[in-house]
C-alpha cells in the first residue's frame, strides 16, 4: 500500500450540475447545455453538506461575509437553472451552519428588475450571504450585458458588500463602452485589441480553453513539446485545503483539476481518515509523485501519441494524457466520465 493523506478542505465549491446556459470558451469544467440534467440529488446534497459542515471555515471577517477563496459556494454549470435546488442547498447548508456561503452565476436569468430582486431576496432569506458574478468577454458571448449589469446593481442592494464581481475591470470597461446585448468573441476582439485582451483577461489554460482558444492563445502560450512541461509540479494545485470542488456525482475534485476525482466526497470523513492508496490509482500516483513526466511515460507505454502541434500548458498536456487513458482504459480516478466527452 502507498497511502497519501488528503488535506482537510477548508473552502470550496459545490457543483450542483455541469449543465449551463452558456458554453464559454474558457470553461474549466467544460460545462454547456449539452450536459445531461444530472442535478445533484437531495440525498447527495445532504450527505456532502453534512461532511463539509465543521470543516469549511469563515471568511476573514466572519461567517456572514464572503470571499472568493473562503467559505462554500454553490456553482456549476449554472446554479440558477435549477432555482428550487439552489434554494434547497442554501437551506440545508444554513441549517448546518456552513459559513460564508455564496452563489456563483453568469446572470443569464436576470431578465428584469422585479424577477431579479425576488430571486436574490429569497436566497438571502434562506441564509445565502453573498454572490459572485462572472464578467469577461467569454461570458459576453452568451449573456446580454444588461443582465449582468442588472444583477450587479440589484445584488448590491440585497447583499451589500458581499458582492464579488470577477473580473471587476471588465465590468467597468463594458460599462464605460456602453455595451449592449451579447457579443460574439471574434467581434469582441475588434473592440479590445488582442494584445490588451491577452494581458487583461484572467483564466486557466485548462478545461475547454486549450481546445476552443488555441488560435487566440498561441501568441501568449506558444505551443510547446511535452518535454517542456516534464518538471512542472502539480502537488500544490493538487493537494491543498482551499478552494477544492465537490460535484453532483460525489467526486472530490482537487482544486481546479476538472476530470480528476480524489474519491467520494459523500464519505469525506473516511477519505480523510484513511487517505488514498495510490497503488490503486495510478493517475493520481503519477501526478503526486512523479509530476507530468511520470504520467506522460505511463501513457506513452500504453500507446499515447503526442500532439504534433504541441501543448499550450502543463494542464493541456495533462488533459490530453488523461483523455487518452480515459478513452482506452479504465481508471476510477478519471471522473466524471462526461467531462472527457465535452472538451471540444
Ligand atoms: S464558465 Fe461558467 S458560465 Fe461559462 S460555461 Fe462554464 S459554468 Fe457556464
Ligand atoms: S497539470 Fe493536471 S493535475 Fe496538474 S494542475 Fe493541471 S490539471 Fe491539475
Amino acid at each position: 500500500m502507498n497511502i497519501k493523506q488528503i488535506p482537510r478542505p477548508i473552502s470550496g465549491g459545490l457543483i450542483l450540475s455541469y449543465k449551463c446556459s452558456a458554453e464559454c470558451r474558457h470553461c474549466i469544467y467544460a460545462c454547456s447545455q449539452r450536459w445531461p440534467s444530472d442535478w445533484i440529488s437531495e440525498e447527495n446534497l445532504e450527505m456532502i453538506l453534512k461532511q463539509l459542515s465543521g470543516k469549511i471555515l469563515s471568511d476573514t471577517y466572519g461567517p456572514r461575509t464572503t470571499g472568493l477563496n473562503s467559505g462554500l459556494h454553490f456553482t456549476g454549470g449554472e446554479p440558477f437553472l435549477n432555482f428550487e435546488l439552489l434554494c434547497k442547498a442554501v437551506e440545508i447548508a444554513d441549517k448546518l451552519n456552513i459559513p460564508s456561503m455564496f452563489v456563483e452565476t453568469n446572470c443569464f436569468w436576470a431578465v428584469d428588475d422585479k424577477f431579479t430582486k425576488e430571486k436574490l431576496k429569497i436566497l438571502k432569506k434562506k441564509g445565502l450571504r453573498g454572490i459572485m458574478i462572472s464578467v469577461n468577454p467569454f461570458y459576453l458571448e452568451y449573456v446580454p450585458f444588461e443582465r449582468t449589469d442588472r444583477a450587479i446593481r440589484i445584488s448590491l442592494d440585497v447583499f451589500g458588500k458581499n458582492v464579488m464581481v470577477y473580473q471587476l475591470e471588465y465590468y467597468k470597461k463594458f460599462k464605460n463602452w456602453g455595451l449592449h446585448d451579447k457579443i460574439p468573441f471574434e467581434e469582441y476582439l475588434k473592440l479590445e485589441n488582442k494584445e490588451d485582451f491577452l494581458r487583461n483577461v484572467e483564466f486557466f489554460a485548462t478545461g475547454r480553453a486549450p481546445y476552443r482558444l488555441k488560435d487566440v492563445l498561441k501568441d501568449i502560450f506558444p505551443l510547446l513539446s511535452a518535454e517542456y512541461f516534464f518538471k512542472e509540479k502539480c502537488i500544490t494545485p493538487f493537494l491543498r485545503s482551499w478552494h477544492n470542488h465537490f460535484d453532483n456525482y460525489g467526486n472530490f475534485i482537487p482544486g481546479f483539476c476538472a476530470g480528476i476525482s480524489l474519491g467520494d466526497c459523500r464519505e469525506l470523513d473516511r477519505l480523510l481518515k484513511e487517505g488514498i492508496d495510490l497503488d490503486q490509482f495510478p493517475v493520481l500516483r503519477f501526478l503526486i509523485e512523479e509530476n507530468m513526466y511520470g504520467l506522460y511515460k505511463f501513457a506513452k507505454e500504453k500507446g499515447f501519441k503526442d500532439l504534433e502541434t504541441g501543448y499550450l500548458s502543463k494542464c493541456h498536456l495533462c488533459m490530453e494524457l488523461r483523455r487518452f487513458l480515459f478513452l482506452n482504459y479504465e481508471f476510477q480516478e478519471l471522473k466524471p466520465k462526461e467531462f472527457y466527452n465535452h472538451l471540444d
